[in-house]
């Protein structure tokens, strides 16, 4: 029977630890539809399921990667034939379930969404959960009203996978955007993306006040933590924020001022449980409203044997952007 690459997670004495093997397609999950996979992506949760697996990996054995591209081999579903080029990301893969870091999957023909058209394996993996999730973050913006004339958009951790992408859609929509990053020595990067200012994190990074200067119309915060409570406060009466992500902290320590003495709203994104009618949504407009030359600009390639070191760099935050997991062929 032929074998196929993959990247593992088993049980050890010291808890689940992850490791290179080769797995036949009787090692795979049930499901629809057989993808060759072409390409994967590296987000901050598989860079922990790669070193600290037991916070993401709870039930081994499974196969890490909570995105995948790739085409269809076999399909006992209506919604997709031999050829169909498709994406998944969410719904638990790489934690719950299998996930991209294989040759070939098996999954649910729910879970994927058909590539848009123009769009490349290899482009959606560049976008992966990260851009996905920054494209969502956009749409709840836009569904809250916020127009380009109504004021300038904040990012968080914009030199990383969100954010970056988060910047380059809201330039192309015509927004003015400040970044906020803890590496200044990247400016001229976050500036070609799109950037019209680029704050320093640590402005963002003491305790909040219950309400500040009203700067921003909207905002797209990736950190959390004190930061997220500093930009709420810095929200323009009427405005939203778009919370996704954890790269500082669990916490939010802020109060009720912003929003009762406000208007703001916070809206919660995640990507994992999104549904299927709004991720082909964000899809079809991350297809039209992302340039694929910034896209590229922003990416790296790295090899199949490359996601262990790779998964260490994105935990100390030294990965720039996004990065795309070649599969073997
Ligand atoms: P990256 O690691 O690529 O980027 C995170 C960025 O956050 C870093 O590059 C850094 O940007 C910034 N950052 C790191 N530490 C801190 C800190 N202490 N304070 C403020 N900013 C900090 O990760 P992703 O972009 O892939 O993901 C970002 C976050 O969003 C993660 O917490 C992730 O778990 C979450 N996420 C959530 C999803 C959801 O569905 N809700 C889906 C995808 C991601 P800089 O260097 O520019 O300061």
């Amino acid at each position: 029977m032929n074998t196929f690459p993959a990247w593992l997670a088993t049980e050890s004495d010291s808890g689940p630890v992850v490791s290179r093997t080769e797995l036949t397609t009787d090692d795979l999950m049930d499901g629809d539809v057989t993808v060759k996979v072409e390409y994967s992506g590296l987000n901050y949760k598989d860079g922990l399921a790669m070193v600290k697996t037991a916070m993401i990996i709870r039930k081994p054995p499974l196969i890490p990667g909570i995105d995948l591209a790739g085409t269809v081999t076999h399909s006992d579903s209506d919604s997709f034939k031999p050829g169909d080029r498709v994406v998944l990301t969410g719904y638990g893969i790489g934690e719950r379930f299998n996930g991209g870091y294989t040759g070939v999957a098996r999954v649910k023909s729910e879970w994927l969404v058909p590539l848009p058209d123009g769009m490349s394996t290899r482009q959606a993996m560049a976008i992966g959960t990260a851009g996905f999730t920054a494209m969502l973050c956009v749409l709840a913006l836009e569904n809250h009203g916020i127009k380009p004339e109504d004021g300038e958009i904040l990012v968080t951790g914009a030199a990383g996978g969100v954010g970056s992408i988060a910047l380059a859609v809201l330039h192309k929509l015509g927004y003015s955007v400040t970044a906020t990053t803890g590496r200044m020595q990247e400016s001229d990067y976050l500036k070609k993306l799109g950037a019209d200012n680029i704050l320093d994190r640590s402005e963002f990074s003491e305790k909040a006040r219950p309400l500040a200067k009203e700067r921003w119309a909207g905002a797209i915060d990736v950190a959390g933590g004190f930061t997220l409570a500093n930009v709420l406060s810095q929200v323009k009466t009427g405005g939203a924020v778009a919370a996704c992500g954890l790269a500082e902290s669990m916490d939010l320590p802020t109060s009720v001022a912003p929003f009762i003495l406000r208007g703001i709203s916070l809206h919660g994104i995640d990507s994992v449980t999104c549904p299927m009618q709004t991720r082909l949504i964000a899809w079809q407009r991350l297809g039209t409203d992302l340039d694929m030359d910034i896209l590229e600009s922003m990416s790296s390639e790295i090899g199949f044997e490359e996601i262990p070191e790779a998964a260490v760099a994105i935990l100390k935050g030294q990965i720039r952007g996004r990065t795309i997991v070649k599969i073997p062929d």
